[in-house]
């Protein structure tokens, strides 16, 4: 892994280059992508295969965050639905094929699957799907004929179809996060992963959300590089409520990061109990999401309009970080948390 490590490291200034024209034309990051398969980056070693250290996992989604959030994210999905082929014990056969994980659907025509002998038909599709049409294969979630929720691994050209959003959002332009329909696709049973309800079995479930948190603090350390290399450009950094802001930002910033490793370690310890587990991983996600919105308005604040100005840095970090952190129910998450840890006082966390 540090190779892998230093392969990615290298690969952040110029994943932050490149990361504005890719936001202006909504462009899949497909050579950023090519590299990270070339690193070995896709194929990580995982702690639940037993082979992964959770640091070097948090590691390499920090560098892809801190190059680029919306790289970050397709990266995130890939090893969140790696980590569930590990988990869910399918024969890994996709070595370095970008999959995707599609498990939202829209709020009609959700994606519904019927069993026929070997043979399995889709119907409906999943919105919210990043990578549409760029990946190579995707996990998805699909309701069976008795209601329950089964996991898929689909290998993709199968004659679905990806279409932009009805209305694209503001951030994370670069993932391409689309609607993706597969009404009239069959596929063979050998795509199932799993038992039914496995998708929503804790502590995997809830606990992967570190994943996503430690690409957030990726595009806020990048936020904070950005930030302060601005500040110094335009002479606004000498001033002292600038100074005493970027301090506060600073801090926000170090507590994701000790939140991030901390989580990692817990959230992907099999010995670990459950509930430690996702209650972990649901305070570390509300932490890292609201220092991160903190650190954004500390900015914004000191830079003034400039912060919001098309075409830098820290006006694409702002919107797509304000963008990714758009993770579901965090009201129920902090509460169920909560609740969890002052139910056990005595319990690891
Ligand atoms: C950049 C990006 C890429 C994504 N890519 C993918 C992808 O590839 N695949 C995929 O499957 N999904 C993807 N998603 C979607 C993601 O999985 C979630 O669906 C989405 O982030 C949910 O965000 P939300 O703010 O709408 O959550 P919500 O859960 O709707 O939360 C919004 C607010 O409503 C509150 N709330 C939640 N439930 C209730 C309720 N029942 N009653 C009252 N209030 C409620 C919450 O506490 C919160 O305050 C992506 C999202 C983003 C931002």
């Amino acid at each position: 892994m540090d190779m892998v490590l230093a392969a990615v490291r290298e690969m952040v200034p110029w994943m932050q280059q490149r990361s504005i024209a890719l936001d202006r034309n909504a462009e899949f990051p497909a050579a950023e992508i090519g590299r990270l398969r070339r690193a070995g980056a896709l194929s990580p070693a995982l702690p639940v295969s037993g082979s992964g250290d959770p640091d070097d996992l948090a590691a390499l989604l920090i560098l892809a965050g801190q190059g680029n959030l919306s790289v970050g994210r397709i990266l995130e999905a890939h090893v969140n639905a790696l980590h569930a082929i590990a988990r869910y014990g399918r024969p890994a056969d996709d070595d370095g094929r970008l999959c995707a994980l599609w498990v939202t659907d829209p709020p009609s025509g959700g994606l519904s699957m019927r069993r026929q002998g070997n043979r399995i038909f889709l119907d409906g599709g999943k919105q919210f799907c990043s990578g549409a049409g760029y990946t190579d294969g995707a996990l998805v979630t699909a309701r069976d004929e008795n209601g329950d929720t089964r996991m898929l691994v689909l290998r993709l050209g199968m004659g679905e179809t990806a279409t932009p959003l009805p209305s694209p959002l503001q951030g994370m332009r670069a993932a391409v996060t689309g609607a993706v329909d597969f009404s009239g696709c069959e596929t063979s049973a050998a795509a199932l992963l799993g038992d039914p309800g496995d998708y929503l079995r804790e502590p995997d479930f809830s606990a992967g959300a570190w994943r996503g948190s430690a690409v957030a603090l990726g595009g806020l350390i990048a936020l904070l590089e950005h930030g302060v290399a601005q500040l110094r450009q335009t002479g606004r950094f000498d001033n002292p409520h600038t100074q005493a802001r970027c301090g506060l930002a600073i801090i926000a910033r170090e507590t994701c990061r000790l939140w991030v490793h901390a989580v990692a370690r817990i959230a992907e310890d099999a010995a670990a109990p459950v509930g430690a587990r996702v209650a972990m991983a649901g305070l570390g996600r509300i932490a890292v999401e609201t220092a991160c919105l903190d650190a954004i308005r500390l900015l914004q604040r000191s830079l003034g309009l400039p912060a919001f100005r098309q075409g830098s840095p820290v006006e694409l970090i702002c919107r797509d970080l304000s963008t990714y952190l758009r993770q579901p129910a965090p009201d129920e998450v902090l509460v169920e948390a909560a609740k969890w840890v002052a139910d056990h006082p005595e319990a690891r966390t």
